[in-house]
């Protein structure tokens, strides 16, 4: 694999040094150098031990390699190490911070809010859920059998009611369910997730607005996966609606590390009203402020933040600004492309049941049998002689009636499948597509 980043890496490091050239010189070396090669070698040995997460052929979990830009750019700030939690910790950096956040914001159509970045889309929902529950203290929060568990979890942890509520065939929010539930005046914030992290299904957000009309709650959009879907030309009809309207939301959770080509531990949340800046007031006595800026740790719940993911996503966007038609946006559509030419694919074969057309880039599918317990012990058997010829998918349990086409014989309303899952979030699967699908197919061949 050829690999750009020490090339992007080593002028940049030393441009970066020459700023501080006027300094006396220190001795900075630290202890235990000349074995630091040994053990990084040993290092590289452990690393080995994993799946080829970068390589096309790797099309199983949410995986997608960082942008050697923005490996490099973490890299480079890793000399300074800045911490993005008040200005003196980090200076460029909280201001590349701001500018790389408002050009997410932007791709909602947002000028005036607020928001950061966080370690990643559990503290990002964490902060949208801690905000709606002081806004409407008490009241419930209300999201899809399909969201994410952490909303649940972060439910408890807020002392916040939970509730859940059904899916369509298509593990989309149930609007009807939905308003059942406003129905009964108790739930104050609706959790709408375009991209659920099983299969990719976009909640109607258009509905869900519709219904906040009548019965007035806060919206809260999780976009951990989904967010820079926002940017394609070719969602289907419903999901284009519920991405058009995504502006409208009073919170959003955008992950970078996920779809954004960023290093793990880059999330972000946006509140459409800068005034939930008041929520987090405090007062503490060692963030010594020298500047009249706002500092972002005076909005952001947790204190210590990595500077360099700012420098890092910083310099992703700079390089692949985050529009309609740019590089950026193709790529996320090749992706979209390649799920749905192997979903036609999986349509036509026999041997599987497949699911409805996927909504985004995520694709899921059954193997036929007589009941759901062998399909799911056939999908196992998928999944690992997949694995044997080179492909790496993933498994997923799903409700059975998420296949309607199924016939299993024992499949009851609540009865769960193991079916195969492949995310196909990296451009260059479009062009491995035919190549990945002859691997399914040999591996199904017995
Ligand atoms: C990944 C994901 C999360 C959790 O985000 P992390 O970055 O893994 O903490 C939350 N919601 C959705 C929809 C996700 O896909």
């Amino acid at each position: 694999m050829k690999d750009d980043f020490l090339e992007l890496l080593a002028p940049a490091l030393q441009r970066l040094q020459c700023g501080f050239s006027g300094l006396p010189e220190a001795q900075l070396q630290p202890p235990g150098m000349t074995e630091a090669a040994a053990v990084l070698a040993e290092a590289a040995e452990r690393l080995r031990d994993n799946y080829p997460y970068y390589h096309p052929l790797y099309a199983g979990q949410m995986l997608k390699p960082p942008h050697p830009v923005a490996r490099a750019a973490y890299a480079l700030a890793m000399l300074l190490n800045p911490n993005n939690h008040a200005l003196d910790g980090g200076r460029a950096s909280s201001r590349m911070e701001v500018e790389a956040v408002r050009q997410i914001a932007e791709m909602f159509g947002w000028r005036e809010f607020l928001g950061h970045l966080t370690s990643g889309g559990t503290l990002a929902n964490l902060e949208a859920l801690w905000v709606a529950g002081l806004t409407a203290p008490g009241k419930a929060v209300a999201a899809s059998e399909q969201a994410h568990y952490t909303h649940s979890r972060i439910s408890a942890v807020l002392k916040l009611p939970y509730t859940s509520i059904g899916t369509d065939e298509r593990g989309r929010m149930d609007l009807k369910a939905l308003e059942t539930e406003l129905a009964s005046g108790t739930v104050g914030t609706v959790v709408a997730t375009l991209g659920t992290t099983a299969g990719g299904a976009v909640d109607p957000l258009d509905g869900i607005l519709s219904l906040r009309e009548r019965y007035g709650f806060r919206v809260h959009v999780d976009a951990a996966y989904g967010g820079y879907f926002r940017l394609v030309s070719n969602l289907g009809e419903e999901a284009q609606r519920a991405f058009d309207r995504i502006g409208e939301a009073d919170s959003i959770v955008v992950d970078p590390h996920k779809h954004g080509l960023q290093p793990y531990g880059c999330g972000c949340v946006l509140f459409r009203d800068p005034g939930v800046g008041r929520f987090y007031k405090h007062d503490s006595p060692c963030t010594y402020f020298t500047s009249n800026e706002l500092h972002l740790g005076e909005i952001s719940l947790e204190c210590s933040r990595a500077g360099a993911s700012a420098v890092a996503l910083w310099a992703t966007e700079r390089l692949l600004p985050l529009v309609r038609g740019g590089a950026f946006a193709r790529g996320l559509e090749q992706g979209r492309e390649a799920a749905l030419r192997l979903h036609e694919r999986v349509a036509e074969e026999a041997r599987f049941v497949s699911a409805p057309v996927p909504e985004l880039d995520i694709l899921v599918w059954a193997v036929r049998a007589r009941t759901t317990g062998e399909s799911s012990r056939r999908a196992q058997e998928v999944f690992d002689r997949a694995a044997a010829e080179g492909l790496h998918l993933a498994l997923a349990q799903l409700p059975a009636r998420y296949f309607p086409s199924a016939g299993w014989t024992d499949a009851g309303a609540d009865t769960r499948v193991m079916c195969l899952r492949s995310v196909l979030m990296k451009p260059e699967h479009l062009a491995w597509a035919d190549e990945i699908w002859q691997r399914v197919q040999r591996a199904v061949a017995f």
